[in-house]
């Protein structure tokens, strides 16, 4: 290790992304061995929506194979527990540092699947509205995170058109109907191969229309990453 880093280190110690246990050593995520184990497999999880599948069935009890406007997902882990501290932390807490660490783990977990090659990292806007309440936009810092790590270029090339109530205080079928046509794509054209970033899924429903708009704006191949799912069966 570098005398920096090791001075470093010694002041600030790594913490654990999500629990904020100090870590022991270096190791390639920044987490602790027991949230380490809370990650999500691909193999368990339903290659739409990213839920976990139950042990006896590939019928996904989160998205009944709805079909989404984009062709996969994954999550690192289930919204709940230390995590859902954590994502609480970064989007409520001001702690925009943690884009960094849960950037690194969404890019370690995309590697697992069998994904194509992204073009770019297309991360789920904020309206500007509520960039100016918060101060920062904690899907575009994720993006741009995971686009350092995955060394893609970050397009920011879609736009919420207009406002939108908060999805967590709706019920699924409301979310749909909220986030219906919210987004409009603003670069000429976007790549043919992207990757769409947001913090959270529940029900895919913003994600959807954000990739529907990525779609219209020449991307063919579509995929999404959060660094958490949340548990459910609120596909409806
Ligand atoms: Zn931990
Ligand atoms: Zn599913």
């Amino acid at each position: 290790m570098k005398p920096l880093f090791y001075l470093l280190d010694l002041l600030f110690p790594p913490c654990c992304a999500f629990c904020q246990r100090k870590l022991a050593g270096e190791s390639v995520l920044p987490l602790c061995s027991e949230c380490e184990a809370s990650l999500l497999s691909p193999a368990g999880c339903c290659p739409h929506c990213g839920h976990p599948l139950p042990e006896d069935s590939r019928d996904c009890p989160a998205c009944f194979g709805r079909a989404f406007a984009f062709d996969g997902a994954c999550a690192a882990s289930l919204y709940r527990g230390q995590l859902k501290k954590a994502v609480y932390r970064y989007k409520y807490g001001g702690e925009k540092g943690l884009a960094q660490p849960f950037g690194r783990i969404i890019a370690l977990q995309v590697k697992k699947y069998p994904w194509p090659s992204f073009d770019a990292v297309v991360p789920i806007p904020l309206h500007r509205k509520k960039l100016s309440q918060r101060g920062y936009d904690q899907s575009l810092l994720l993006a741009r995170a995971v686009a350092e790590q995955l060394k893609i270029p970050l397009v920011c090339g879609l736009r919420r058109r207009r406002e939108t109530v908060s999805q967590t205080s709706l019920a699924a079928a409301q979310r749909w109907q909220n986030v219906r046509e919210a987004f409009t794509c603003v670069s000429g054209s976007l790549p043919q191969k992207i990757l769409l970033v947001d913090d959270l899924l529940t029900t895919g429903a913003t994600a959807h229309f954000a990739a529907l708009a990525a779609r219209r704006g020449g991307a063919a191949e579509v995929y999404l990453a959060v660094i958490a799912r949340s548990e459910g069966y609120d596909a409806t």
